[in-house]
């Protein structure tokens, strides 16, 4: 086998990622090992993808299952676990209509290229607006990018996709002032994830949803790190009580196996007609068999509601934390989404507690340069996360003596 490291990483890998120095070999539930055979506990769960933790022994044996059955097949055939989980996820939510992919970027590709479809078969080529929020994100294609609210991860790629508007979230005058008949969507996340862990206000969302009904806008939810579960619903629409007409998934729904997917309402949904928009690997046999057993075991209430009662532990320990350290201005987020707020004088120091923590065998994420964020496993104990905490207090009483 070939030798390598860290380094290797410098030597071979284009730069656009800087990994911390760890390299994880093995995974199970809420930990994780390194070569060296040190443990952590891992909140950062794949950046909310692990939603069932690492190896879960259900996925592990639906993967090994399929695996020795049937793979792949291209899209001139369909297959059976491709239809039990779409199956699945009309009968538990608003949707109709699937489409499968591979990544949540091209989920929200297909999201966005029904609702331009839609626009331009139903009213014609000129209602072509997205309307989308600033410091949102939607995935890294061209197309995503651009509608994403985060002008640094668009600049030097221009020239770039046209007819997208990118208003302040959360403000409802502004979006009343600027929506129009030329509106032919409008995308959010129920609560803007790599923007820094920001929940829609109830009212806004509201509003989003009356504004789509009146300007025959198509209303999408990118739910890609919201979704499945994660929230202690099975979806973060369904804390609203309304319904987007088109939401998308990835992350979670796979449990760590690639896999995307958007769903729709019917009307919207036959906007993609035969030849419309396709994708090689969307919905093959082995990456929906284990996203269909990830769907089964996330969708139990026992899992949902152990959400809510699992984030009620972290907001105690948070809170009992920030007592003694006051760096955190607000602990907000839904469910076990948690996004830690830092002070004013902490400002731009997210990455020193992120690293700090993994010095203390905690994985701990980011969620832009001010938030401290952590995306566990739905599984996790109240062991771990008590574990979890007592290491993060000494990650940040590092920090701070430093
Ligand atoms: C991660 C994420 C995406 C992009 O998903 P990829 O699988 O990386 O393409 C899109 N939208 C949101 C809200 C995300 O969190």
């Amino acid at each position: 086998m070939t030798d390598v490291s860290r380094d290797t990483f410098d030597q071979v890998m284009v730069p656009n990622y800087s990994p911390l120095k760890v390299i994880p070999v093995k995974g199970e539930g809420c930990k994780l090992w390194d070569k060296e055979g040190n443990e952590y506990i891992d909140f950062a769960g794949g950046i909310a993808v692990n939603a069932l933790g690492h190896c879960h022994p259900e996925l592990v044996n639906a993967l090994k299952v399929q695996g020795e059955k049937l793979w792949h097949l291209s899209n001139v055939f369909t297959n059976e676990p491709a239809l039990e989980l779409a199956q699945k996820m009309v009968d538990n939510t608003f949707a109709d209509k699937v489409f499968f992919a591979n990544s949540g970027g091209e989920a929200n590709e297909a999201a966005f290229k029904l609702a331009r479809k839609y626009a331009s078969e139903n009213f014609g080529p000129e209602k072509n607006e997205i309307i989308s929020f600033k410091q949102s994100f939607h995935g890294r294609t061209l197309f995503t990018v651009s509608v994403g609210g985060q002008p640094k991860y668009t600049q030097g790629f221009e020239p770039l996709p046209q007819g997208i508007t990118h208003l302040e979230y959360n403000n409802i005058e502004e979006l009343v002032k600027v929506v129009s008949d030329k509106t032919c969507a409008i995308v959010l996340e129920p609560v803007q994830g790599e923007g820094g862990i920001i929940p829609a206000d109830k009212a806004f969302v509201e509003k989003v949803r009356e504004l789509c009904d009146k300007y025959n806008a198509v209303m999408i939810f990118d739910e890609i790190q919201t979704g499945m579960g994660r929230t202690g619903e099975l979806f973060a629409y369904m804390l609203h009580g309304i319904e987007p007409d088109v939401l998308t998934s990835a992350k979670a729904l796979g449990g760590g196996f690639p896999i995307g997917a958007m769903l729709a309402k019917e009307k919207f949904a036959a906007a993609l007609k035969v030849g419309t928009h396709g994708s090689t690997y969307g919905g093959n046999a082995l990456g929906c068999a284990v996203a269909s057993k990830a769907f089964d075991i996330i969708s139990s209430q026992e899992v949902l509601n152990g959400v809510k009662e699992k984030r009620n532990l972290f907001n105690t320990k948070l809170q009992m934390i920030n007592e003694k350290y006051e760096i955190f201005d607000e602990v907000r987020g839904e469910g076990l989404l948690i996004g830690c707020a830092l002070k004013e004088e902490y400002l731009g120091r997210a990455r020193d507690f992120m690293v700090a923590a993994l010095e203390q065998n905690l994985m701990l994420l980011m969620a832009g340069p001010n938030v401290v964020r952590m995306a566990p496993s739905l599984l996790v104990t109240e062991a771990e996360i008590e574990q979890g905490m007592v290491a993060f207090e000494k990650a940040i009483a590092k920090v701070l003596s430093a």
